[in-house]
């Protein structure tokens, strides 16, 4: 190591130090565990008797010291052979004493080496010599010195925590001596590193190593930000979780209202409380011991805790009264809907049964079927009334996942339990009615099968101990009165259609939905308003119009939300004011719900070339269907647009084949479709529309658009085709025929062998209609076209291409 002369310091310390002494004699104070740097400011606390003595003895002259770093941080009493060799001159600027101790601010001069000991009585005392700085390459230290700002700035950033007089000081301008000091004093490095910073006098060497240090610190500050911010969310919850109940035991404790073991013996006197089976008591009693053994930070804790509360709040051995008169539940159900004659009688038989036999009968599930808004729910809930039991109610659309159904093993962090157990608990009783809606709209996939789970829950065979993967223990769901509901049957899965006894909703028709608006929905939605009907009156005529116009459902739903709306709104006139009676008449109908959104679709159309009505069946009820043909020049192609299902096209494919093959009967000239396209629309295209039915329907608009002779528009039709013409059986002609007379079709065709099917079929809407039942394609014809195919001679007008252009706007085809 190098003495050198010169001195690279600033303050006017230094300067005087340079001056006066190179060589001197000073007191050392050890240090267990830490560095003074040169040009650094500390303030350090002091006990130890030599310290203080020798802090106090140097203060009283020069106010300078040495200050040298112990090589093992345990020794009270250091001796020389303790000592690093070099240290740390200091000034000392200001001293507090205080209860034997001194508060001291140092300030860091140069770096000494101690030459030798010199034999003082209370305190070191040691000749020392300064240390001065080396400084080669300036160039090259300038980039260092830019380099160490740039990386202590992002240090900073990233979190380094340093006053801000230290980062005020190592960010104004300094030399690379004092810059390397400064930073070197702030890095988060063990003081034997510290130490050996101090030891070089190399400038450059020195930036280099603190370069290097701070980079690894960098390194580690960054990635400590981003494990924080991933933990953070995860640990914030349950840390939130822990202090709220930590501060809730303390507030107890202070008002002396319970203390640890209080949580324990509550849980057991619940556990107690609860009269579970016997081994789920057992159960149940282990975690509460488990909980009573641990640390209560142990985020574990929370689980169990969580786990003992679902237990304690099952109803194990909570139930209804099961006592069923069958008498008075014929009653309800009637007090509470209007007709569903057969729906009712299906139900008090189903009840007298399960009352006689008991739980001998392994009785179906009984399964709702129908459109939406018909009342399946409200006929649940009515069931539950009936029977004295409580009613619970869980949706499973849309459902994949087994653990919906079955809850998710403890290992999962926030399981639960599933569905099944979920309403038991919100039953309260172990005997509800539970409606499980939607079971049409289940799937499956990778995460297992839902519907197996809810065969194992509706199993009269299995569900006395039904096991949910996060209870772990089996609970009795026997005497669980189980009702399904869908809309279609089609997506049931097979093997729990087996199970159900279905029963079918069809929807209403204009008449019953006024009677159930008038009887049911009014007197509810009033007295949802806090109307009376001193207040206000409906008047039957603003009623049908509300029915005619407003909607256009096979269920009551949305005339409901329209009768809500229209008391909302009276509510609200009252609420400001109003002092008479409010009259709701047809106009103040559409002066509350704006303009008319329905209107009767088939009685405002013209008898029209190449369009025809179909009916078809949804899952929203029936519905009626426009089919529209256009043709055009072109090479026999078929264009089928309007979301066609694949069954939907064949049904058109056929359908043009059927006329080629009779083309001569038809009228038409054998090769008519060389030189034409046929373009078959059904509009209302955002609506996916698939089936046969339509078969007969498709093929009587292009007969129409071909001969061009017009369609009568009173006309409506469903039924499947065959290539030779033949009329096929169909479903949901309940619905579909609904549908018609709905939108104001007077004639109806229907296959032959759907004749049976019309008994289903309210006796106001058979009045109102004419049906046809036909066993082919001809007798569609001669029905639907109005007039006879045979005395209109087509075939010259086939020659011509000008014949084929027909199109109907779109303006008609609404
Ligand atoms: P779903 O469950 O079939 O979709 P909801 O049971 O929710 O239908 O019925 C919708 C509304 O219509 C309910 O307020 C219900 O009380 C009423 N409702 C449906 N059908 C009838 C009926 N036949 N008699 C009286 N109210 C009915």
């Amino acid at each position: 190591m190098k003495f050198n002369k010169v001195l690279t310091v600033s303050t006017w310390y230094d300067r005087v130090l340079i001056e006066t002494v190179m060589e001197k004699i000073v007191p050392i104070i050890p240090i267990r565990d830490g560095i003074i740097f040169p040009n650094t400011d500390s303030v350090l606390t002091f006990g130890r008797p030599k310290s203080l003595s020798a802090l106090e003895s140097s203060f009283a002259h020069a106010r300078v010291v040495a200050f040298v770093l112990q090589k093992n941080a345990r020794l009270n009493e250091p001796t020389q052979e303790d000592l690093h060799d070099i240290g740390t001159l200091s000034h000392i600027e200001r001293m507090i004493r205080s209860d034997g101790e001194i508060n001291a601010q140092v300030k860091g001069l140069s770096r000494v080496k101690i030459l030798s000991f010199e034999p003082h009585d209370s305190f070191l005392l040691a000749k020392v010599i300064e240390l001065a700085d080396e400084i080669k390459d300036t160039e090259e230290v300038k980039a260092l010195c830019n380099h160490l700002t740039n990386q202590f700035r992002k240090a900073i950033n990233f979190g380094k925590s340093v006053d801000f007089l230290t980062f005020m000081n190592i960010m104004s301008e300094n030399s690379p001596s004092e810059l390397s000091d400064l930073v070197a004093s702030v890095l988060d490095i063990k003081p034997t590193e510290k130490q050996a910073l101090l030891e070089m006098t190399d400038v450059k060497l020195r930036l280099e190593k603190i370069t290097e240090i701070l980079t690894k610190e960098l390194k580690v500050l960054d990635l400590e930000r981003k494990i924080a911010s991933k933990t953070q969310e995860r640990f914030e919850k349950g840390a939130r979780e822990v202090m709220l109940r930590e501060r809730l035991k303390t507030i107890e404790k202070e008002l002396g209202e319970g203390d640890e073991g209080g949580e324990i013996r509550e849980l057991l006197e619940k556990v107690k409380k609860a009269k579970m089976p016997e081994d789920v008591e057992i159960k149940a009693k282990k975690e509460v011991s488990k909980l009573a053994q641990m640390n209560q930070f142990n985020p574990e804790s929370g689980y169990i805790r969580n786990y003992v509360d679902w237990l304690v709040s099952l109803p194990w051995s909570t139930e209804s009264k099961n006592d069923v008169d069958v008498k008075n539940a014929e009653k309800i159900l009637d007090d509470d809907h209007f007709g569903l004659k057969k729906v009712k009688e299906r139900i008090v038989e189903y009840l007298a049964v399960h009352k006689l036999a008991g739980k001998k009968m392994k009785s179906p599930i009984l399964c709702f079927v129908g459109p939406p808004g018909v009342g399946k729910t409200s006929l649940g809930k009515s069931i539950a009334k009936a029977l004295g039991r409580k009613f619970v109610r869980v949706s499973l659309g849309g459902i994949r996942d087994e653990a919906e159904i079955r809850g998710h093993r403890r290992t999962y962090v926030g399981a639960l339990p599933g569905r099944i157990i979920q309403g038991i608990k919100d039953a309260g009783t172990k005997n509800p009615v539970f409606m499980l809606d939607e079971i049409d709209k289940i799937g499956a996939d990778f995460r297992g099968d839902p519907s197996s789970a809810l065969l194992e829950a509706l199993d009269p065979e299995q569900n006395n101990a039904f096991s949910d993967h996060y209870l772990e223990v089996p609970f009795d769901l026997s005497n669980v009165m189980f009702v399904t509901t869908a809309n279609m049957l089609d997506t049931i899965p097979p093997a729990l259609r087996d199970r159900l006894e279905i029963i079918s909703f069809s929807g209403y028709i204009q008449n019953e939905k006024f009677k159930i608006a008038k009887d049911f929905l009014i007197k509810k939605q009033m007295e949802a308003h806090g109307l009376t009907s001193f207040i206000i009156e409906v008047k039957d005529d603003a009623l049908k119009f509300l029915i005619d116009h407003y909607t256009r459902e096979a269920g009551v739903r949305s005339l409901e939300r329209q009768i809500a709306t229209i008391f909302r709104k009276v509510a609200r006139m009252i609420a400001e004011g109003e002092k008479k009676k409010v009259i709701v008449d047809s106009k103040k109908v559409e002066k509350f719900l704006g303009p008319i959104k329905f209107r009767s679709t088939i009685a405002e159309k013209k008898d029209e070339v190449g369009m025809f009505t179909g009916l078809a069946w949804t899952e929203a009820g029936g519905d009626i269907l426009f089919i529209e043909v256009a043709l055009m020049p072109g090479k026999g192609q078929l264009i089928l647009t309007g979301q066609l299902g694949d069954v939907m096209k064949e049904s058109c494919q056929a359908a043009m084949s059927y006329i080629r093959a009779r083309a001569k009967q038809l009228g038409l000239a054998e090769s008519f479709y060389q030189k034409i396209d046929v373009h078959v629309h059904v509009p209302e295209g955002a609506v996916p529309k698939d089936g046969p039915s339509a078969g007969g329907a498709i093929t009587t608009a292009i007969v129409s658009a071909l001969t061009k002779i017009p369609v009568n528009r009173k006309v409506a039709m469903t039924g499947e085709v065959t290539l030779r013409g033949r009329i096929l059986e169909i479903g949901g002609v309940k619905e579909k025929v609904t549908a018609a007379h709905r939108a104001g079709v007077k004639i109806v065709i229907l296959p032959k062998e759907n004749k049976r099917d019309l008994e289903d079929v309210p006796k106001e809407v058979i009045r109102d209609l004419k049906f046809h039942f036909v066993n082919h394609m001809d007798e569609v014809l001669g029905i639907a076209l109005t007039k006879n195919l045979k005395k209109k001679n087509l075939a010259q007008a086939m020659e011509s291409e000008h014949a084929f252009l027909h199109a109907p706007s779109p303006t008609q085809a609404d």
